[in-house]
């Protein structure tokens, strides 16, 4: 069996992950009560709920039109400063998938890349500045240097878990840069980012999605 991920595959895990990512909510939202107003894990499991009845209601086999449809219902919930990244998230991942059937280790990469750069037009945070950045880039790129290291899809989603995870944990140590946290200056020094957890969760998710196959 060829390692990579096709349709059925690839709903699977964005099933698995939204799951994972609405289980969390009681510890995002506690990170975002030290860091901001205590909503992120009510805001994400609603982002996750409607991407999960928005692949429901899709007909479509086709992975382009399915991650449209999730992130246009994210943007259309109501979802703070997260919601418009995220459904973003989700619509750079459909533009980067158009006529694409099955994802390999470099498809995926390509996938995810196409993410954040839909992200990165939407905020001007970097890598360093306390945000869901700090998860984004660092888990696109260890996809990209598995991939080119010739591992295959399933080893490629864990590495890029297990970096998003480092990129979360380092947020502890930074002084938020955006967002509410910002106006904490360095107060908001020592806890990590809720946006950058959310992101890792997601990451796990689809990680070990795969992983279970
Ligand atoms: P809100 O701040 O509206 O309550 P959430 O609590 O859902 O939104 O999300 C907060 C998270 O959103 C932060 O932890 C951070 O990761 C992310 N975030 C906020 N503003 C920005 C931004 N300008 N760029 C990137 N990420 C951001
Ligand atoms: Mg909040």
């Amino acid at each position: 069996m060829a390692d990579s991920v096709e349709f059925d595959e690839f709903v699977a895990m964005l099933r698995a992950a939204a799951a994972k990512v609405a289980g969390e909510h009681e510890t995002l939202s506690r990170l975002d009560s030290v860091m901001g107003d205590g909503d992120h894990g009510t805001t994400m499991r609603r982002a996750m709920i409607v991407g999960l009845k928005a692949m429901d209601d899709c007909r479509a086999r086709d992975l382009a039109v399915l991650l449209n449809d999730v992130g246009w219902a994210i943007l259309g919930a109501d979802g703070g400063a997260t919601g418009p990244l995220l459904g973003t998230f989700f619509i750079g991942m459909s533009e980067a998938t158009a006529g694409r059937a099955a994802l390999d280790a470099s498809g995926l990469a390509d996938v995810f890349e196409g993410a954040v750069a839909a992200v990165r037009k939407q905020t001007k945070a970097q890598v360093g500045d306390k945000t869901m950045i700090d998860a984004l880039v660092p888990a696109v790129e260890a996809l990209r240097a598995a991939a080119r290291a010739g591992e295959g899809a399933r080893a490629a989603l864990a590495k890029a878990a297990e970096a998003a995870e480092r990129g979360a944990a380092a947020t502890k140590d930074f002084r938020a840069k955006f967002g509410r946290a910002r106006n904490l200056g360095d107060r908001s020094i020592g806890s990590p980012d809720p946006g950058a957890t959310s992101i890792s969760f997601l990451f796990r998710g689809f990680a070990d999605a795969m992983a279970a196959k």
